[in-house]
Parts: structure tokens; sequence; C-alpha cells
């Protein structure tokens, strides 16, 4: 990481950031190496002596039993196998018949084989006190423990004579094997450290370098480069974060982009009323002041054009009003249908005027629960900007579909159409698609901000559909209730904050 070391100027001392992958896949490995080492050392040497019992108890067991058979069955090869049998394991064997006494030595560490015989007689003795055909006892040796041994005797089942067999085991490894064991435990004690050191060291590299990677990026995308790609190397959680960063650093771009056309709109549609009004005011002073028909004219002109600013500033404060959720809602049950058709009726002066042909077809009475001038501001919003943007092509359908319980309001429109990138953006504030800032069409960017901060109070679904250059279907979609009964038209329902009631205006 970058802030692995920390060399501090004028001094060589050097800090180590213990916090980093690379500090910590070492130290771990490192840990994980000490305890396997420290586990083989106790195993060795604290258990290496009972262990060696263990085994050769089971051994010394297993041994006497085949000698028994051996000599059972195959008398005449007995010395033979007996002899190999004491080399090959390094113990004393010893058969007293009645008539004589046979004896194996396979030890040559020990004593001399006539030292053994105080343990053969105390093997007998317990052997005699013993119910069982055999006894089995450990015996400790005196000096530094290396002179332990296993004592075994058994009665052997032979049918015609009495015979007893004793084993003496001895029973600690010799120093020279030890010793051999002792060193190849410190080499491999050596190799465990060195393979863990350099695994871990090479992991932490490998984790840490997409990672490093990412942040260089990340610094970049901070400074306004939003070229910048992250790369996330060969791990599926590092690719999964660059991938995410990717897709953020587009989002951040497309948003900047936003943001700085949406300033420049906003300047522009404040600026103009502004220019005109501040020009209306001086030709008035210069030139039609005395002339009171040109004077009216210019001041009706600065009336307007403050209308136009007012507008655009009621509408700024709706929605942000809107998006803080400090809206009043006057719900009540009312007729979608009927709503529809007195916005449908207030447009249709245009059909005369402005040659617009306009059809308003409706489904049948359909109740919804809402705050019917809010939703009508709604429709009118839709029918007005297809007006706005029906270019050559001014023929205008207002819908209204019922499916089961749920009644659509429709209005399509087959003008300009929407770019499909642009779609998903004309429900932002202050977003006007690229087409008509060309096209000059007078817009604040909000009309459709406060349709959806408004259909988003009522749970309403609502979409638009459209096509670059055939026109646009924009529509939204209400639950419908049962028709109340003219007896229950109480009060009005209030829903929301209160506190602010003219934040919407009744029309755009
Ligand atoms: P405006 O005041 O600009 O009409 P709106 O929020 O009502 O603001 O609409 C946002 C943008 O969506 C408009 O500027 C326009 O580009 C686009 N738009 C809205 N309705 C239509 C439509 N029926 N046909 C084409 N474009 C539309």
């Amino acid at each position: 990481m970058a802030g692995d070391k920390h060399h501090s100027v004028g001094s060589e001392s050097v800090k180590v950031d213990t916090n980093s992958i690379k500090m910590t896949t070492i130290a771990s490995f490192a840990i994980f190496a000490i305890v396997l080492i420290t586990l083989f050392w106790c195993l060795f040497n604290y258990f290496i002596g009972s262990y060696y019992q263990t085994l050769r108890t089971q051994e010394v067991i297993r041994t006497a039993s085949m000698l028994e058979t051996q000599y059972n069955e195959n008398r005449s090869s007995f010395d033979e196998y007996a002899l190999q049998t004491a080399d090959a394991n390094g113990i004393y064997i010893r058969i007293d018949s009645g008539e004589s006494t046979l004896m194996y030595d396979g030890t040559s560490a020990l004593k001399s084989s006539s030292e053994f015989s105080n343990d053969i007689d105390n093997i007998k003795r317990k052997l005699d006190r013993s119910p069982l055909g055999s006894v089995m006892q450990t015996e400790i040796g005196s000096g530094k423990g290396n002179d332990s041994r296993l004592l075994y005797g058994s009665h052997l089942n032979t049918p015609n004579e009495s015979s007893v067999m004793y084993i003496i085991a001895p029973l600690y490894p010799d120093q020279a094997t030890i010793k051999i064991l002792r060193n190849m435990l410190i080499y491999i004690s050596v190799i465990v450290m060195a393979i863990a050191f350099i695994l871990a060291f090479a992991l932490s590299r490998r984790i840490a370098a997409p990672i490093e990677n990412i942040t260089k990026s990340a610094t970049e995308l901070s400074k306004g480069n939003y070229n910048v790609k992250f790369d996330g190397a060969q791990f599926t959680e590092t690719k999964e974060l660059a991938r995410a960063l990717n897709k953020a650093s587009y989002e951040m771009e497309k948003t900047d982009f936003y943001q700085r056309e949406i300033i420049a709109n906003v300047s522009h549609d404040l600026k103009t009323p502004l220019t005109m009004i501040r020009s209306y005011a001086e030709k008035i002073i210069d030139i039609s002041g005395d002339n009171p028909e040109k004077r009216n004219s210019d001041l009706h002109i600065i009336i307007s054009e403050t209308e136009r600013l007012n507008r655009l500033v009621t509408d700024m404060m709706s929605v942000s009003n809107l998006q803080s959720n400090n809206v009043e809602l006057h719900k009540e049950t009312f007729d979608l249908v009927r709503a529809a058709e007195e916005v449908y009726e207030s447009f249709m002066v245009l059909s005369d005027s402005e040659g617009f042909e306009m059809l308003f077809h409706p489904c049948k009475a359909s109740y919804v629960i809402g705050d019917r001038s809010r939703i009508m501001q709604v429709m009118s919003n839709f029918v007005s900007n297809a007006v706005k943007y029906s270019g050559e092509n001014k023929y205008i359908d207002i819908q209204l579909v019922r499916r089961g319980k749920i009644v659509a309001f429709h209005c399509i429109d087959h003008g300009v159409g929407i770019p499909s990138d642009e779609i998903s953006h004309v429900w932002d504030k202050y977003y006007r698609t690229s087409a008509n800032h060309e096209r000059g069409i007078e817009g604040t960017g909000l009309g459709l901000a406060i349709a959806k901060g408004i259909l988003n109070l009522h749970n309403a679904a609502y979409g638009a559909d459209s096509e670059e250059g055939k026109g646009s279907d924009f529509w939204f979609e209400m639950e419908t209730v049962k028709k109340p009964s003219s007896k229950s038209k109480g009060p009005k329902e209030t829903q929301g904050k209160s506190g602010n009631t003219d934040s919407i205006p009744d029309e755009k």
C-alpha cells in the first residue's frame, strides 16, 4: 500500500503500517508457521516417549502371538524365526519349558542377557499370581530414562508341556535416532518458516496490487478525471469493486454534465425575462413614455415577463417542497374520468384557436382516492406538454383505460418524441431534452418533476413511452375504489405535512 512505510526526512527511521494487507498477511502466516513448529517440537519432546511406548506395547503383543503360533506349529524352524524376530524388533525373547530354556537376544543397547534375570523373576512372580494367561508391565529405568523396558510374560498353550514365554523390549529409542529426528525437525522448521514467508509475501502483493490500482484510479477520479478506468485484476471481489466504481464514475460524469446543463438552462430561463423587462423599461423611459398607447403595450410585455418569472420561481418552490415532502394533500374520493374530462375541456379552446385536434376517449366512471386538484394538475401538465411538443402534427389523444381495479390516464401526442437515452431523465427537475432547447420551446423543465412528486405522494405508477419523431405517451395509473354513496360526502380527508398549502400552483 502507498502508506506502508513512511520515511521521515532527515532520519533513517521507517514506520511500518501494521494495518496494511501486506503486514497483516505476513503476520498471519508467521503466526501460523510458529504455531505449527511449536506443535512439532512439543509433540517431539513430550509425546515421543509415550507414543513410542504405545507402539512398542502393540508390537510386543503382536510378536508374542506370532511366536506362540510358530512355537506350536513349526517347532523345527522356531529357532531361526525367533532369532530373526528378536533382531528385527530389538527385543529379548526367552522360552522356559520343563526341559530347556531358549534365549534369543536382539537387544544390543541395554544390559547383558544375564542382567535380564531379575526382570524374568519379576514377571514370573506376577504371572504365577495372575489369573490371566499373560502379564505386561513397564519398568522405568533408574538412569536418564534410556533403560526403561517393557516386560511381558505369558503361558504358551502347548498340548504336552507347560512352557512360558518372556519378552523384554527396550522402551526408549536410542540416542542416535533421536538426534537424527531432532536434526530433521530443525530442517523442517526452517523450511516451514521460509515457505510461510515467501507465500505470505507473494500473496499479499497479489491481493494488495489491484487495491492499490483502484486507489490510484479513485484519486484521479476525485480530481475530476472521468476517463479513468478501474481495474480489479483477477479476484472476483476486486473485479466487482472495480465494476461498481466504473459504473459510479460513469454516473458521476453524467450527473456532472446534466448539472452544468441545468445551471446553463436555468440561468438562461431567468435571464431572458429579466433582459426583456429591462429593455422595455428603458424603452418606456427613452421612447414610448409620452405615447400612452405604445407605453401601455410595453408595460403589458413587462407584466407578462414578470408573470413568466413568477411561474418559474413558483415551480422551483413546488419541486423543492415536493422533494422535502413538505406538502399537504386534500384527499377525497372522486371520479378520475370526470376530472380528466374537465382538463380536456379546459384545453378545448386550443382546438379552435391554434388548429389542434384533441380527442377524448373516456371509460366508465372510475373512482379513486386522491387530491383531485393536484391529480388534475398532473393531467394538465401532460396535456400542455403534448401541445408544446406536438410540432406540426397537432393531433392529441386523451384516453382513460380501465383494467380490472386499475384505471389509467394516457395523454398521447404525435409530435417530436423523446430520444431513448433521454427518456429516463425527463422526470428529473430542470431537465429539458436537447432537441427542445434547440427548437427554443419555452419551458422550465419542472412540470414533469412536479408531476412525479404528486404521483409518488399518491403511490401511483407512471411512465412515458416515446419514440423520437413519432410522438409520446405519458401515463399514470391509480387503483379504483367503490363509488361513494351520496350521503357519505363528509369533510375531505387531509394528509401530509401541514403548514404549506400554497406550495403547488393550480396549473403550470
Ligand atoms: P418543460 O417545462 O420543459 O416542458 P417538463 O418537466 O414538463 O418541462 O418536461 C421536461 C422535458 O421533457 C421537456 O423539456 C421536454 O424536453 C420533454 N417532454 C415532456 N413532454 C414531452 C412530450 N409530450 N413530447 C416530447 N418531449 C416531452
